[in-house]
């Protein structure tokens, strides 16, 4: 009759599952997928604008749901990480661009965005893709995000 009390020990590991999942960069939610058959396509696209080779079978990818998800630059609509993760959002994972771009951090092995290959090279970020024009493909959609 009397009302539910949370016993001690629980608390404390409520408490901390949400401090330790509050300040990851690694987005919550995703779902692992298999690369379909169209990535590898556009890694052999990107291997060749960049110079460099990679692993295609080493990167997992995974996808959140939605047009974007918080990441470390914001609100994201794809992110690597150096453990060869790829995230995407669910409404960009076919999207030539973000998803090149991605493979791209994974070719030269690092965040940020060095020009070449980014921009020379490889138009793999919003303000080169399409000669510019990528904000023509997204009419009807949400306006592009970070690519992180
Ligand atoms: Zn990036």
């Amino acid at each position: 009759m009397g009302r539910i009390r949370l016993a001690p020990g629980l608390f404390w590991a409520a408490a901390l599952l949400v401090a330790t999942s509050g300040c990851g960069f690694d987005p919550e939610g995703d779902q692992p997928i298999a690369p379909p058959p169209v990535y590898q396509e556009w890694w052999a696209k990107t291997e060749a604008c960049s110079g460099l080779t990679g692993n295609f079978y080493r990167v997992q990818w995974s996808v959140v749901e939605g047009s974007s998800f918080p990441c470390s630059s914001g609100q994201c609509a794809g992110h690597w990480t150096t453990s060869h993760h790829i995230f995407l959002a669910s409404d960009w994972q076919m999207d030539e661009m973000v998803v090149r771009h991605e493979m791209l951090h994974e070719l030269i092995g690092r965040p940020g965005h060095p020009n070449p290959p980014f921009g020379q090279g490889c138009p793999l970020t919003w303000a080169t893709w399409n000669g510019g024009a990528a904000w023509l493909d997204v009419v009807g959609r949400v306006p592009p995000k970070s690519v992180d």
